[in-house]
């Protein structure tokens, strides 16, 4: 995320705070000064924001340690407003693995709780513990230790894509499909994001922060049951299911001229480049294009194509083609049969098959 700042590495993993967050303590002190006509209030306040950032900050940190524990790339943390998140490349399909990693947020501020509360009974006494709120600094230390049951049990509500979404879908998905575990998932986080926008607006003053984050885990649900639906269906076919039965190949010795009268007369837009029967290359339509304005259309093949790209086998599931453009950031692959060039499968293939799919259901 471009609009973050890295303010240190914890375990080889990047430490992010969005932009909008520096706003919120300048926000905070703001308010509390206008409140209460006293500035230490306002100290107060930033201090409280500082200790639940820490405590956002590891929580998100157990997260992606587990995560990583199960190969799992994690290479940032960005701390929001409204809380943080961990960029993590997926999300196990196996629920044991995706409890584990969700469960272990929640389980870090219960710890914690858990472990501070009786030296901080003893340090900032009963009445402050157990009167958390700002007039004071140990009511404020109060205030901060309060927030990790609140911040585990708020996260524990099974609103997907939530920690505690993320623990329903895993023990659906012990005892159903995955797709289907994560339909009812993606409706728990829908209800929920519904729920918590009306208690965020019908809330006096309206608590704007929770209308947020409504509206985040909605959109994010969507997009979770989205993805997992592509790749379900995806899931129940093999490349040469939706393999075109004709294809063009080109040489590298092929002008691009050529190569664009290919794309202009038939549907096909990307090319494997094969010379005596051996594939040394591809060129895909973006190819095409960009190498014509740099070297002109009288440039050749090898001049622009891949040399370096993925392949995929002709009786190979088809999401490990999804995948492998995925990765590669390409909108074709090319398909090998027993080493020799079969066609190529390109995304709209694939989405192709998925719109047949979904309507169908
Ligand atoms: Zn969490």
């Amino acid at each position: 995320m471009k609009a973050s700042v890295k303010i240190f590495e914890l375990f080889g993993i990047s430490i992010r705070v969005h932009i909008l967050f520096f706003l919120l303590p300048l926000f905070v002190f703001y308010s509390l000064l206008i409140q209460f006509n006293d500035y230490v209030y306002g100290l107060r306040g930033v201090l409280l924001i500082l200790l639940v950032f820490c405590c956002v900050t590891f929580h998100e940190l157990c997260h992606s340690l587990q995560a990583r524990h199960f190969g799992v790339k994690v290479d940032q943390i960005i701390l929001l407003p409204i809380g943080g998140v961990a960029a993590m490349q997926s999300i196990p399909d196996e629920p044991g693995e995706e409890f584990k990693i969700s469960i272990a947020g929640p389980l870090f501020n219960i710890t914690l709780a858990l472990v501070l509360f009786l030296p901080l009974y003893f340090i900032l006494g009963r009445e402050n513990l157990f009167d958390p709120g700002l007039e004071s600094w140990p009511q404020t230390f109060a205030y901060a230790f309060w927030i990790n049951p609140i911040l585990a049990i708020f996260n524990l509500l099974p609103a997907f894509p939530m920690d505690g979404g993320r623990v329903l879908r895993s023990f659906l998905a012990r005892k159903m499909d995955y797709a289907k575990a994560t339909r009812i998932a993606v409706g728990f986080g829908h209800t929920f994001a519904v729920l918590f926008g009306f208690l965020g607006l019908l809330s006096t003053p309206p608590n704007i922060i929770l209308v947020i984050i409504a509206f985040f885990i909605f959109i994010a649900a969507s997009q979770e049951g989205m993805q997992v639906e592509l790749r379900f269906t995806l899931g129940k076919f093999l490349v040469k299911d939706v393999l075109p039965e004709q294809f063009i190949s080109v040489t590298s010795l092929t002008p691009l001229s050529e190569v664009l009268a290919f794309t202009l007369h038939s549907h096909q837009e990307d090319f494997p480049v094969v010379d005596k029967g051996k594939l040394v290359g591809l060129l895909t339509r973006a190819d095409v294009f960009s190498a014509m304005h740099r070297f002109g259309i009288q440039a050749l093949v090898q001049d622009v194509m891949r040399r370096d790209f993925p392949t995929v086998g002709l009786n190979e599931p088809l999401i490990k083609a999804q995948r492998l453009m995925e990765q590669w950031q390409i909108k074709a692959i090319v398909v090998l049969n027993q080493q020799k060039v079969a066609g190529v499968v390109s995304l709209e293939d694939l989405s192709r098959i998925y719109l047949l799919m979904s309507n169908k259901r």
